[in-house]
């Protein structure tokens, strides 16, 4: 009987194994695509100065809008499009896209200080980030201190002095370098001192429990005051709280960013928040 018993066992997984895998390969061919097809999206997300809670910067964050499926969450298609190689021309034009935008906003006279765009580990593997960069601000015409990096641990360290000198040269065009999920990996504190990062992310993980988990609010802020140690800015993601905000602030928080402010949300009204923002100011 317990022969049997595992035998179904087998049969089921096995089933379920080839649903996954076809509904993977799908997915796959769909996303070589939905380039093409004007299916990707940029969305943009407010990140907020602590002290007086004004609009400053965003996040771009890309979205999938599938035709059958509506819009698939990155978490889904980034890890195929970064398997399958896919991710490096959608990461160009993730960044070429993003640079445009801040810059025709900007033009319109809006007041952004930053864009932040996510690089994935694919997209350093050689050197041609650095001349995706290179060509994004200058088709663009953006002021390169407009742009921010968000950098994984995954993608730094498994080539960590091709990424050193990759991001050294993108530095020196004065584009800033922010640490993104920090805390979630398991790196050394001289992974701060070797990527000199501007700006360190506090994971939304750490956030969410930071007030129930002594643990979780024990590693803001020792983040925040490293950061700091290293003349970083720090912004904490994830923030859905009142209470999240008053802790964050107390313990030197530089910018926030979550769903309390707002979701991330198409071009347009992101526009409309930045405009409302010049009218409140005079
Ligand atoms: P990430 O870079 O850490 O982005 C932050 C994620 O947290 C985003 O998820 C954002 O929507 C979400 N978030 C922001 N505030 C809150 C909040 O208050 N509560 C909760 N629960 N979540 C919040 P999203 O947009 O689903 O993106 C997931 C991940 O996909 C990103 O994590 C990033 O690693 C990746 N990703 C997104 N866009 C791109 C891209 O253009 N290129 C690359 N390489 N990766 C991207
Ligand atoms: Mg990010
Ligand atoms: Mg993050
Ligand atoms: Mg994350």
């Amino acid at each position: 009987q317990a022969k049997a018993s595992g035998k179904n066992c087998y049969h089921f997984y096995n089933r379920e194994m080839n649903l996954k895998a076809n509904q993977r390969l799908d997915l796959e061919l769909d996303l070589r695509q939905a380039l093409e097809l004007n299916q990707l999206k940029l969305y943009y997300q407010p990140i907020v100065n602590a002290r007086n809670l004004a609009l400053v910067g965003c996040e771009v964050l890309l979205r999938w809008d599938h035709p059958d499926r509506g819009l698939v969450s990155p978490a889904q298609f980034i890890p195929i499009a970064e398997e399958t190689g896919l991710i490096v021309p959608i990461g160009e034009w993730v960044l070429k896209q993003a640079c445009l935008q801040a810059q025709a906003w900007r033009s319109a006279g809006c007041d952004l200080t930053f864009i932040s765009v996510n690089i994935s580990a694919n997209q350093l593997r050689g050197r041609s980030l650095v001349d995706l960069v290179r060509t994004a601000l200058d088709d663009s015409g953006l002021d390169p201190g407009v742009l921010e990096l968000e950098l994984t641990e995954g993608s730094l360290l498994p080539n960590p002095l091709v990424a050193r000198d990759v991001l050294d040269e993108i530095r020196e065009m004065g584009v800033r370098l922010v640490a993104d999920d920090f805390g979630t990996g398991y790196s050394s504190l001289s992974y701060l001192k070797i990527f000199r990062f501007d700006k360190i992310k506090i994971d939304l993980q750490f956030v969410r429990d930071m007030l129930d988990d002594a643990g979780d609010a024990a590693i803001a802020k020792a983040t925040i005051a490293m950061a700091h140690a290293f003349q970083a800015k720090v912004v904490a993601e994830g923030v859905e709280t009142q209470e999240q905000v008053d802790e964050l602030i107390a313990c030197g928080c530089d910018q926030l960013q979550g769903y309390l402010f707002a979701r991330p949300e198409p071009a347009d009204p992101f526009q409309q928040r930045l405009r409302k923002r010049i009218g409140s100011e005079h």
